[in-house]
């Protein structure tokens, strides 16, 4: 039978008005605000089933966009992506995958690479248009860098250690010890490409003989065995003695600052039952002018209190649990996505938002931002510090009671 055969129309149409009616009277209470209203407690049954085609394992990756609260609200660009799902670029010493605005249309401030360095894999010599903010995740490396004063730097980092090159600085990169490293490489701009990058060997191979002779004062035959193909990511062998590596390259000075920075070492600027955050911004990690970073820890059940950051958009990575994150703009919009390890997110400036922490270990993720100096404004702070009767009156509720708000700016708050 055709399913839009007339009798059907008219009696879909039918049931339809039937429902609005019998539904629409839950419309605007408290926790369902919205007219018509909107979420599985404002439908039924035979309406809210899916009869498919359908995907049951990405179904279940994602709750609340199978059923959004009733609460979210109108359109809003995908906040979430993943590392999970960007294709790697395996070769021999490591790998890498990368989620730049070319996949992800919001992600214009920053984009995110996730890369591995086997033991003695080297990510070979290069420089690019971005600069460069990384947060080890695990095991080890040693990084090398030149600023444009020729002082060189070469440093050993480990687990919530960071490195920061700034535009065009070039560098290297290199797994140590028995299991090399992985880490995360934030570019302060959104269609900066790991494959994008200006390769050491690309350029020697791409210069006439002569000219490199000339260059570099050694004759041409130096040159003859060089790689005629670049070689991006490569097996190298495990270098020597940290000690050794600087004293070859300390003859032009050492640079003003540190290019790397322990974020795992610093003093949390917040610590209560419910977890932590520690920072590290231009102020603390003085080479770090055009990013700052914070890493939240949320114990089970507990939430980063509703906030936005006026100065920056927020580009997440997901470093292990589980958890849900909301994002509101003006229209009204809200929208609510569920993150899993390895998840990226995104949070336009001046949007507001919340995390939850819906599983049973401690939610751990990394937020970076596009500025030298990190700010946020927290919803209850302002809240307990505007005139109490004036908040009383946009909220319709009694004085005393807008005077009980949490006024300790907590940062995270208990479940
Ligand atoms: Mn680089
Ligand atoms: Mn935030």
């Amino acid at each position: 039978m055709n399913p839009f055969s007339r009798r059907t129309v008219l009696s879909l149409g039918a049931a339809g008005g039937a429902a609005m009616t019998a539904f629409g009277a839950r419309a605007a209470t408290f926790g369902n605000p919205d007219q018509p209203p909107e979420g599985a407690i404002n439908s039924n049954a035979a309406s809210l089933r899916e009869p498919g085609p359908k995907n049951a394992a990405l179904d279940a990756q994602f709750p609340d966009v199978q059923s959004p609260p009733p609460t979210d609200i109108g359109d809003m660009p995908q906040f979430w992506s993943s590392f999970n799902i960007m294709p790697k670029r395996i070769q021999g010493g490591g790998w890498a995958r990368q989620v730049t605005q070319a996949d992800f249309a919001i992600s214009e401030a920053v984009s995110g690479v996730n890369m591995r360095l086997g033991p003695g894999g080297i990510r070979e010599l290069h420089w690019h248009l971005a600069a460069e903010w990384a947060i080890v995740t695990n095991g080890a490396c040693r990084v090398t860098v030149l600023d444009p004063d020729g002082h060189a730097s070469v440093q050993d980092v480990g687990v919530g250690d960071l490195w920061y090159f700034p535009a065009g600085y070039p560098h290297s990169l290199q797994g140590l010890g028995e299991d090399g490293c992985e880490f995360v490489i934030v570019f302060d701009e959104g269609r900066q490409s790991e494959y994008n990058t200006l390769l050491v060997t690309d350029w020697i191979a791409h210069t006439p003989p002569a000219i490199l002779a000339e260059n570099f004062g050694v004759p041409e035959n130096t040159f003859k065995s060089i790689p005629l193909n670049d070689l991006w990511i490569f097996q190298g062998k495990e270098p020597g003695p940290l000690a050794q590596d600087q004293a070859a390259v300390a003859s032009g000075g050492a640079p003003e600052n540190p290019f790397t920075f322990s974020l795992g070492a610093t003093k949390p600027i917040v610590r209560n039952k419910s977890g932590t955050l520690r920072l590290a911004d231009s102020r603390t990690f003085k080479v770090s002018t055009t990013i700052a970073a914070a890493i939240e820890t949320i114990e089970p059940g507990g939430v980063r209190e509703m906030h936005w950051h006026p100065n920056a958009d927020e580009w997440q990575y997901w470093i292990k649990g589980e958890g849900r994150m909301t994002v509101f703009d003006a229209g009204p919009r809200s929208k609510t996505a569920d993150f899993k390890a390895g998840d990226v997110g995104y949070v336009k400036r001046s949007q507001g938002h919340f995390v939850k922490n819906t599983g049973t270990g401690d939610l751990q993720f990394l937020a970076v931002f596009k500025t030298p100096i990190y700010q946020e404004i927290s919803l209850s702070d302002w809240l307990s510090h505007t005139p109490p009767a004036l908040v009383a009156q946009h909220l319709n509720m009694r004085v005393e009671d807008v005077m009980k708000f949490v006024n300790t700016r907590p940062g995270i708050v208990p479940g």
